[in-house]
Parts: structure tokens; C-alpha cells; sequence
């Protein structure tokens, strides 16, 4: 404990995201995507030229901004960009959510929302689960600071329809409403044909996963004008040139490549179904999945020596023992190769004796 930190930084633990081994394993702790970004990436990378990194990039990201509006069918001046789905994040906390009353969230869900909540004073309020472990949008009050959850959720994968998202945002008007579509891609309902019609509505997005791309740090968010700007007074107080040119270029060949980005995300849907179905008759009980992890729990193993097992034979998935997560693993979708050794790995710890 340093006398120079902020009584909220006194507060807060450093937020370790999942173990990034250095040995090889089979890492299925991050949802990071099994396959190799687009092609035209690896020609961007090798045909860059080093000169244009003498200038400072575009402090609009123009060039990027009009790739993502056109992708997403919205207008440039609805898009923001920043260094990871995380950067945008933090931005929009201090931009729409300090407004003295709670923000409220789902109880469980993405694990960096209570830490921003910490670091920039904010009041949360978290909300169960319904029943069925959806994200319960009922349960949001009009008169809350803000809303933000995951759709899909982090880490239960189940996702809400865009139906759903405009019956809350039709009762919700007075504050944000912020969906975060990190893992949207593989087989969610995006919120962005909304923001047309509700201006309070802000989703953000990630290059990080349907887009292998965790690497590079490029997140954005879609929404009225009106938010968008509230971002940008934000990110201008502290950082005039948020993507450098580099990750721009990198991006946009991304975006190009429609046939490369739906082949993989139909081989992580794929591999997903076939994982949680092996699960299931190892006697998991695994919740159905909408992104590209499955969050299962074993009625007879501990999940924390199942963690430990895998470890030892060099498979990384992620534990939950939280509170209201009690005995969980969330396993990102690898390749099938990756998922085979999984299944059968796990195969082999739950016939041990305890
Ligand atoms: N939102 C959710 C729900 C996530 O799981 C993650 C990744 N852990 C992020 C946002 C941040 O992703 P990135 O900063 O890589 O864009």
C-alpha cells in the first residue's frame, strides 16, 4: 500500500486478465480465437511502409472509422475507436456513468465492469440472473445511473434477441444503455440497427475475438452522435491519437476479408456444438453458448481440481468460484484438434479416483 495512491486505488487488486503462458499449451483461458487472422493482414504487415510511421496517425481514424460505419451500416460519425473493446470501455464509464446514481449490471458478467465502477467512483448495482441464467432485462430500472451488460454474456454465452434489446430500450430512455458485443459474432443478435432509433443506446465491439486480432488492441463503439462525441471529449482530454496507423491498416484489411471471418467463425460455432455435446455425456451440465466459450460445471468433480488436472497436462481454461459463480470452468473454443484433447483429458480426471 503506497500514501501516494487514490483512496480508489488503495481499493482495487491489479486485474489479471488469464494466465498468457509462456510455455506451449492448449490455452483455452481467454476466448481468443484458434485461427489466423485474415491474409490480407500478413500482407499488410509485410508491405507497411516504415516511413509512414514517422508522421502521427489521423487523430480521426478516419480511414478506419468509414471501413467499420460501412461494415456495420451506420455513419462514420456513429463509430468510435480505441485500443481494445477495454479502452472504449473505460471511457464510456467516465463519460455516461458518473451520474450519482447506481449503474446497474448483472450480477454476473463481465468481471472488468465492477473494477471500472471502483476506479472512477461509480455505484453498482448488481442484479441476479433470471432463472434460465439469462441476463435478466426486466430487472433494469429506468431510473438507474446507466445499464450495461454483455450480450452475449461473459461467461454464461447466452444471448438475448435484438426484439429483446429494443422492448428494454423502449422503457429505458433517461440513461445509457450500454451492450457490450464482444463476443456477438458467433451467433448473437447485434444491437447496432437500434441505434438509429434509440440515442441512448451504445454497443461496443472487439477485434479481439471473431476477428483474431486480441494482439493488435482495436475496440469501438457504435451509437448516436450524441454518445459518440460525449466519448470523444473524454478520450481528448488525455490522448489526441488513440489507433496508431499500423493497427489501422491492419484492421481494414481485416474487415475485407468477408469470406476468411465467416469460415472461421462457423468453425468455432462448429467446434462449440460438438464440444458441449462430449461435455454433456461426461456428465457436465453446460449451459447453451452463443460466443465462442462454454461455461460448464460437473455435479460430482470439483472444478477446481478438474482446473489443476488440466493444467498439469497442459490445458489453460478458466475457474470460476465466485460467489454467485460457484464451481465453474469456462473453456474457450480451440481448434478441434485443441477440443479433442480437451474432452478426452477430461475424460481421464473424472474416472480418477477423488
Ligand atoms: N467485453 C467482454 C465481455 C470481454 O470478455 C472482453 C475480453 N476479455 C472485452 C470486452 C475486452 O476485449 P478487448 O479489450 O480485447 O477488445
Amino acid at each position: 500500500m503506497s500514501k501516494f495512491w487514490s483512496p480508489e486505488v488503495r481499493e482495487l487488486t491489479p486485474y489479471i486478465p488469464g494466465e498468457q503462458p509462456r510455455e506451449q499449451l492448449i490455452k483455452l483461458n481467454t476466448n481468443e480465437n484458434p485461427y489466423p487472422p485474415a491474409p490480407g493482414v500478413g500482407a499488410v504487415l509485410r508491405d507497411f511502409p516504415s516511413d509512414h510511421l514517422r508522421r502521427y496517425p489521423d487523430p480521426e481514424s478516419r480511414a478506419l472509422r468509414e471501413a467499420l460505419a460501412e461494415e456495420l451500416g451506420v455513419e462514420p460519425q456513429q463509430v468510435f475507436v480505441g485500443n481494445g473493446s477495454d479502452e472504449v470501455l473505460a471511457l464510456a464509464f467516465q463519460a455516461f456513468f458518473r451520474q450519482g446514481r447506481p449503474l446497474e449490471m448483472p450480477e454476473i458478467s463481465y468481471s472488468f465492469y465492477p473494477v471500472y465502477c471502483r476506479l472512477y467512483g461509480i455505484e453498482r448495482q448488481a442484479l441476479p440472473l433470471a432463472a434460465d441464467w439469462s441476463v435478466d432485462l426486466e430487472a433494469f430500472s429506468a431510473t438507474a445511473g446507466g445499464v450495461i451488460f454483455a450480450n452475449p454474456n461473459a461467461p454464461t454465452g447466452h444471448g438475448h434477441t435484438r426484439e429483446a434489446l429494443s422492448t428494454l430500450l423502449e422503457r429505458i430512455t433517461e440513461s445509457v444503455v450500454l451492450v457490450d458485443e464482444a463476443y456477438v459474432d458467433f451467433g448473437g443478435e447485434s444491437g447496432v440497427p437500434l441505434v438509429e432509433r434509440f440515442p441512448n443506446l451504445l454497443v461496443t465491439g472487439t477485434f479481439s475475438k471473431s476477428r483474431s486480432l486480441a494482439g493488435l488492441r482495436l475496440g469501438y463503439a457504435v451509437g448516436s452522435r450524441e454518445l459518440i462525441e460525449g466519448l470523444e471529449r473524454v478520450k481528448d482530454s488525455f490522448n489526441s491519437y488513440p489507433i496508431d496507423s499500423l493497427a489501422s491498416a491492419v484492421a481494414i484489411a481485416s474487415l475485407a476479408d468477408r469470406e476468411h471471418f465467416a469460415a472461421c467463425r462457423g468453425r468455432v460455432i462448429t467446434t462449440r456444438e460438438r464440444t458441449r455435446d462430449r461435455l454433456e455425456r461426461l456428465g457436465f451440465e453446460v449451459l447453451p453458448s452463443q460466443a465462442n466459450f462454454l461455461l460448464a460445471h460437473h455435479p460430482e468433480q470439483d472444478a477446481a481440481q478438474l482446473f489443476v488436472g488440466l493444467r498439469k497436462r497442459g490445458i489453460l481454461v478458466r475457474h470460476f468460484n465466485t460467489e454467485a459463480l460457484r464451481d465453474h470452468l469456462r473453456i474457450s473454443i480451440g481448434t478441434e484438434d485443441e477440443m479433442t484433447s480437451l474432452t478426452e483429458t477430461l475424460e481421464t480426471l473424472c474416472q480418477a479416483p477423488a
